[in-house]
């Protein structure tokens, strides 16, 4: 058996006013990782496929693998060049038996609504229809009802925060490798929940959803289910979760599963959608608690969903009030990153943080800073459970100290996953009144066995979740929230 694998990866905020083109991908080529080089941080999922491979004695063949972390809409001619590297490489490596992508799913380019169900499909033109086609995808995903016709196997998270990602790959080998033996006959329905949101996964009534799921895998020939989140500021006609089922040659049965546990979550729809809480209140409740740390998830200003992440709101208020013992991370502002390299610790100096990419981001602090560290090239671990973490730039970063608080600031967007992005500096995260981590859910599984609370927080940035009241220009009128009762087709 021979497999080809290749990933395009990035969430497209369609709202954000900066897109993403060519140079934000991170690209891992066939050179990067020959002579056993391992595939590394968000091309870890190609090296579950490389080892999965090396174990079944399958010959492995390798594309390209590209992620860039969300921002607006991909550049038309970035996804193009992107895309048509990863059909020539599988064109080369025909003959093949299956096709094993990482893809996200919620990847919007100019001229394209969804860029997954163009992959994919130019990937069957080229096979034909007798390979088997495998895919994963994060789970805040648009799932287009052609996507799935067009793959044979997709397997999606199921945790928010997404510990799960190396999980699914092995999943999704299986029952590829199952298909291929012939062992199993994978058949797909979808069912349109219509609905809009963000749901996360440790808090009940989630929590009990996905275990649901897990519960039903493997029992009466059901194979695989996952929840399509959606990601609700890509703005798409088919933006919406969905409910996946894979039941083993038994579409009829794969349509009712579907539709079962879709109808479950419609009827959840109150108590999973949750919504980050105001400044001044979220702030209120982090000093009353009296111990910390409290743990302050900066949610609406998350890089990770396509926010600029130099929101200054925070840190206003941090500093407004006197927050002294505290810290924050991490503001991305290239430019201080930059200044600061080039002194050291000790330093005092003026800088002109952050708030710089929008209105959402607030003002530019002037403050007066003394440089407590500087990493080149910092690297967190993203927890998965079962598997290594997965290491993630940082891009330089350093820490500057400002009336007893501890600033983050770094050169590469991304969200905060671990406390790494304190301690690499020395700062005690225990002993801290209050963290301020910019990042909706990811940040969770790292952060919860030390904090003494967690608090979601909208300071006012660009993942604003009151959904009716953005910007929309497709029509989700009959979609919650926007009706009370979603109409399912
Ligand atoms: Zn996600």
């Amino acid at each position: 058996m021979k497999i080809f694998t290749s990933g395009l990866v990035t969430e497209t905020n369609t709202f954000a006013p900066f897109p993403t083109g060519l140079k934000d991908f991170q690209i891992v080529r066939p050179i990067d990782v020959a002579d056993g080089r391992p595939f590394t941080d968000w091309a870890a999922v190609m090296q579950v496929f490389r080892e999965e491979a090396e174990a079944r004695g399958w010959e492995f063949a390798f594309g390209l693998h590209a992620v860039a972390e969300p921002a607006g809409t991909t550049v038309r001619s970035a996804y193009e060049t992107l895309r048509d590297e990863i059909l020539v490489a599988l064109q080369a490596a025909m003959p093949v038996d299956a096709v094993l992508l990482d893809l996200h799913g919620a990847m919007v380019a100019q001229g394209y609504d969804d860029c997954e169900e163009d992959i994919v499909s130019r990937v069957r033109d080229i096979v034909g229809p007798d390979v088997i086609i495998g895919i994963e995808l994060d789970l805040h995903c648009h799932v287009l009802q052609s996507l799935v016709d067009t793959a044979d196997v997709i397997c999606i998270y199921k945790e928010y925060p997404h510990t799960d990602i190396l999980d699914r790959a092995h999943d999704l080998v299986k029952l590829v490798a199952e298909t291929h033996e012939g062992k199993i006959n994978p058949t797909m329905a979808l069912y349109n929940c219509q609905m809009v949101g963000m749901y996360l996964t440790p808090y009940e009534p989630m929590r009990s959803f996905v275990d649901d799921m897990f519960a039903a895998e493997g029992k009466d020939r059901v194979l695989s289910l996952s929840l399509a989140h959606c990601f609700p500021w890509g703005d798409v006609p088919h933006l919406g979760t969905k409910m996946l089922a894979i039941t083993d040659g038994n579409i009829q049965q794969a349509a009712n599963v579907a539709a079962s546990f879709g109808k479950k979550f419609v009827a959840m729809r109150h108590e999973v959608d949750t919504k980050p809480r105001g400044l001044k209140e979220t702030f209120d409740e982090a000093v009353a608690v009296g111990n910390g740390p409290v743990v302050i998830a900066d949610a609406t200003d998350n890089p990770g969903g396509g926010a600029p992440s130099d929101s200054t709101t925070a840190l206003r208020e941090m500093l407004d009030r006197g927050l002294t013992n505290t810290a924050i991370a991490m503001i991305w502002d290239p430019v201080i990153v930059n200044i600061v390299m080039s002194t050291e610790v000790g330093a005092i100096l003026d800088v002109r943080l952050g708030g710089k990419l929008g209105p959402m981001s607030g003002d530019p602090l002037d403050l007066q800073v003394e440089v407590v560290g500087i990493i080149p090239q910092m690297v967190q671990d993203f927890p998965q459970p079962g598997s290594e973490p997965i290491a993630l730039p940082c891009g330089d970063a350093v820490a500057l100290r400002c009336q007893g608080i501890d600033i983050i600031v770094n050169s590469l967007r991304g969200q905060v996953f671990t406390p790494q992005v304190f301690t690499n500096f020395g700062i005690d995260v225990r002993q801290k009144d209050i963290l301020v981590v910019k990042s909706t859910q990811h940040f969770y599984a790292a952060f919860a066995p030390i904090a003494s609370k967690i608090l979601y927080m909208d300071a006012g940035g660009a993942l604003q979740s009151d959904y009716p009241s953005l910007p929309y220009r497709h029509d989700h009128s009959h979609k919650y929230p926007w009706i009370e009762d979603p109409i399912v087709t």
